[in-house]
């Protein structure tokens, strides 16, 4: 399980999303981006920005 925590890219911000898949957890980022934080064009170093907070999520460590 992949999880990404969006306060630690943009303080402040308690958005955060699980999925199995990372391209998952990245699509749902990326759109989060756009719609909340208005970041309409999302650039490759944004895109690795966020690559690098995803972190994996165990539910039966
Ligand atoms: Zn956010």
């Amino acid at each position: 399980m992949k999880e990404f925590q969006c306060g630690s890219l943009v303080p402040g911000c308690q958005w955060q999303t699980r999925h199995a898949e990372e391209a998952e957890v990245m699509r749902r980022a990326v759109e989060h981006m756009r719609e909340t934080h208005g970041e309409t064009v999302i650039r490759e170093t944004m895109v690795e920005a966020i690559r690098s907070r995803v972190t994996n999520h165990r539910e039966n460590a």
